[in-house]
C-alpha cells in the first residue's frame, strides 16, 4: 500500500520521512513550484513562512521539551534543525535555506518517495491511506471539498485567539468567581469589575494601541461573532460595554452591585491553572497587549501570559469533532489530517503531529493501534488539544502552540518554581515507558547544549506580526 501525503510543509515532510524510512511507499504531493500559497516564497519543502526560529530549545519550556521528544523519536525535521542552527541563546534558530534544502534533498533521494509537483484538488478516495498536511492556507478546492466531507461547521479559515492569563497571577482581592445570573456552577468564571472611568481609559488606550498590520490575503474580513474588541470598540465606545464586557447578571459581593463592565475569565483548562479573557480576540501588537491588558484592567497587573491575542487567517478543523481517536476523519476514515489543520499552531507542533501521524499509519498498517503518547507529555500535550481532553467542556477549540496547560496537571501542591522542572522529568520518564508500550524507539540524547554556530546568524525576532510565541 502506498501513503499519499497531500502537502509538503513541516507537518508533510515529517510525515513523509518517517512513514519512508520504516519501508512505506510515500506519494508526496507537494504543490509548489506549480502554485504557491500568498505566504510561501521558496520552492524547497518544510518552509518557515516567516520567523525562522523554532522557538526554545530549553527542556523546561513546552516547546522546548517537545524539541527533545522529537529528538529522542528519531525526527527528520528536528535532526535537520539542528544541523542548519544558528546562534540564537536559548533559541533553536535555523538557517532556513540550509534547513529546507537539506529535508528537501532527503525527500528527493529517498527510494520510497515519489515527489508530486502538483495542486490536489479533492480528496483522493481511499482504501489506500492519505495524510491530509495542507496547513493554515490550504488550497481552496481542497477546503471546498473538505467541507462538503465534513460540513461547513467543522472548518474554520480564522482564527480568534482571545489572551490566556496564568491563573496565579490574576490579583484575587480584585477577582470575583461568579457566572451571569448564577448559572452552571454558580461560581464558573472569574469577573475583574471595571466602573465607568476605567472602562473608559480602558476603551480610550484600545483605541489608540499599535495594531498588528494584516497581510495581503488577511481580509479585514471578521465573523460577526468573534469581532476584535478593538474593531468593536471603533464602532462607538459602549460597544463593548454591551458585548464581551456586559456586566448584566453579575454582582461584585464586595460593593453588592452591577459593575459599570468586567472582563470574564473562563477556564482554558480543567485544572485551572490558565484561564481565556472571553471575547478578548485582537490584533493589538503583543507588547500593547501587555502594557494595556496590565495597566487598565483591575487585577491584571502582576498578570503572566501563557497567550497573548491574535486573528489570523487559518483554515483548521474542528479536532474534537471532526477526527477520530485513531487520527483519521471521522467522515473519511482513510484520511489522516496532520500538522496545523487539526489546530495545533507552530512549526515545531505541525512538525511534531506529522510525526505522530506517520506513527500512527505505521502501527495501522502493521494492524494495530497506536497508544497515544500519555498527557504527561509534550506530544500527549497536543493530543489532549486536538481530542479536547485539556479543555473544559463547552470549550471555544482554536488553535494552540505547546503550552503546559495542555498537560495533564502535576499531582499535589508544588512551589511555582519547581512545577517546569517536576513536569520536564515526569515527561522525559513517560515517553520511555509509552515507547515500550508503543512500540516506539525512543533514544537517549544529550543534554542540550548550548547553540553551535554554522552559519552567520539571522537571528529570530520577537515581531509581534508573527505567530512565534516568546520564551
Ligand atoms: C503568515 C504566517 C506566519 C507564520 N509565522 C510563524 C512563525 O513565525 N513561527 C511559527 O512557529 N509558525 C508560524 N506560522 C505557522 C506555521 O507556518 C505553521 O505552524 C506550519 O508551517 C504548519 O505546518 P504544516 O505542515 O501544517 O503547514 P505548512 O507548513 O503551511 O505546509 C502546508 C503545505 O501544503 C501545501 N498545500 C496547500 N494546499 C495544497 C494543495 N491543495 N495541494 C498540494 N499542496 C498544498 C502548501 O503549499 C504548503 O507547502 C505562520 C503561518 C503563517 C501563515
Amino acid at each position: 500500500m502506498a501513503v499519499t501525503v497531500i502537502g509538503g510543509g513541516l507537518a508533510g515532510t515529517e510525515c513523509a520521512l518517517v512513514l519512508a524510512d520504516a519501508g512505506v511507499e510515500v506519494r508526496l504531493v507537494a504543490q509548489k513550484p506549480v502554485k504557491r500559497s500568498p505566504a510561501h516564497k521558496l520552492d524547497t519543502l518544510a518552509e518557515l513562512v516567516c520567523s525562522n526560529s523554532l522557538r526554545s530549545d530549553n527542556p523546561e519550556n513546552a516547546v522546548g521539551l517537545l524539541h527533545e521528544e522529537l529528538r529522542r523519536l528519531g525526527s527528520p525535521v528536528l535532526e535537520e534543525a539542528d544541523k542548519a542552527r544558528v546562534p540564537a541563546g536559548d533559541a533553536l534558530a535555523v538557517d532556513r535555506d540550509l534547513f529546507g534544502k537539506a529535508l528537501t534533498a532527503r525527500a528527493f533521494s529517498h527510494p520510497k518517495i515519489s515527489l508530486v509537483r502538483e495542486e490536489c484538488a479533492a480528496l483522493p478516495e481511499g482504501p489506500d491511506f492519505v495524510v491530509l498536511a495542507t496547513g493554515p492556507l490550504t488550497g481552496e478546492s481542497l477546503a471546498a471539498d473538505l467541507v462538503k466531507a465534513i460540513g461547513a461547521e467543522r472548518l474554520a479559515f480564522y482564527d480568534a485567539l482571545a489572551p490566556i492569563v496564568q491563573g496565579d497571577t490574576v490579583d484575587r482581592s480584585i477577582a470575583f468567581a461568579q457566572s451571569r445570573y448564577g448559572k452552571g456552577g454558580g461560581d464558573d468564571y472569574l469577573n475583574l469589575p471595571l466602573n465607568k472611568d476605567e472602562y473608559e481609559r480602558f476603551v480610550g488606550e484600545l483605541l489608540a494601541g499599535q495594531k498588528v498590520a494584516a497581510h495581503d490575503f488577511e481580509e479585514a474580513r471578521y465573523f460577526e461573532g468573534c469581532l476584535p474588541i478593538e474593531v468593536m470598540a471603533e464602532r462607538g465606545r459602549d460597544v463593548l460595554a454591551y458585548g464581551p464586557m456586559k456586566p448584566v447578571g453579575l454582582r461584585d459581593p464586595r460593593t453588592g452591585l452591577q459593575p459599570h463592565a468586567v472582563v470574564q475569565l473562563r477556564r482554558e483548562d480543567v485544572a485551572g491553572t490558565a484561564w481565556n479573557l472571553v471575547g478578548f480576540q485582537t490584533r493589538l501588537t503583543w507588547p500593547e497587549q501587555k502594557r494595556i491588558f496590565g495597566a487598565c484592567i483591575p487585577g491584571l497587573q502582576q498578570a503572566e501570559w501563557v497567550r497573548l491575542g491574535q486573528v489570523h487567517r487559518n483554515t483548521f478543523l474542528h479536532g474534537p469533532s471532526a477526527i477520530a481517536v485513531d487520527g483519521s476523519l471521522h467522515a473519511r476514515p482513510h484520511v489522516f489530517p496532520a500538522g496545523q489543520i487539526t489546530g495545533v499552531e507552530g512549526y515545531v507542533e505541525s512538525a511534531a503531529h506529522g510525526h505522530l501521524t506517520a506513527r500512527r499509519i505505521l502501527a495501522r498498517l502493521e494492524g494495530r493501534q497506536l497508544a497515544d503518547p500519555p498527557g504527561t507529555t509534550a506530544l500527549g500535550a497536543l493530543v489532549r488539544h486536538v481530542t479536547g481532553a485539556a479543555h473544559p467542556e463547552g470549550h471555544d477549540y482554536q488553535p494552540s502552540n505547546v503550552i503546559y496547560a495542555l498537560f495533564e496537571p502535576l499531582v499535589g501542591r508544588h512551589k511555582k518554581h519547581d512545577r517546569k522542572t517536576k513536569m520536564m522529568e515526569r515527561a522525559r520518564v513517560a515517553l520511555q515507558q509509552w515507547g515500550a508500550l508503543a512500540g516506539v524507539k525512543v533514544r537517549e540524547v544529550p543534554e542540550r547544549k548550548a547553540a553551535v554556530p554554522v552559519v552567520a546568524a539571522e537571528l529570530p525576532k520577537s515581531d509581534p506580526t508573527t505567530r512565534m510565541v516568546e520564551g
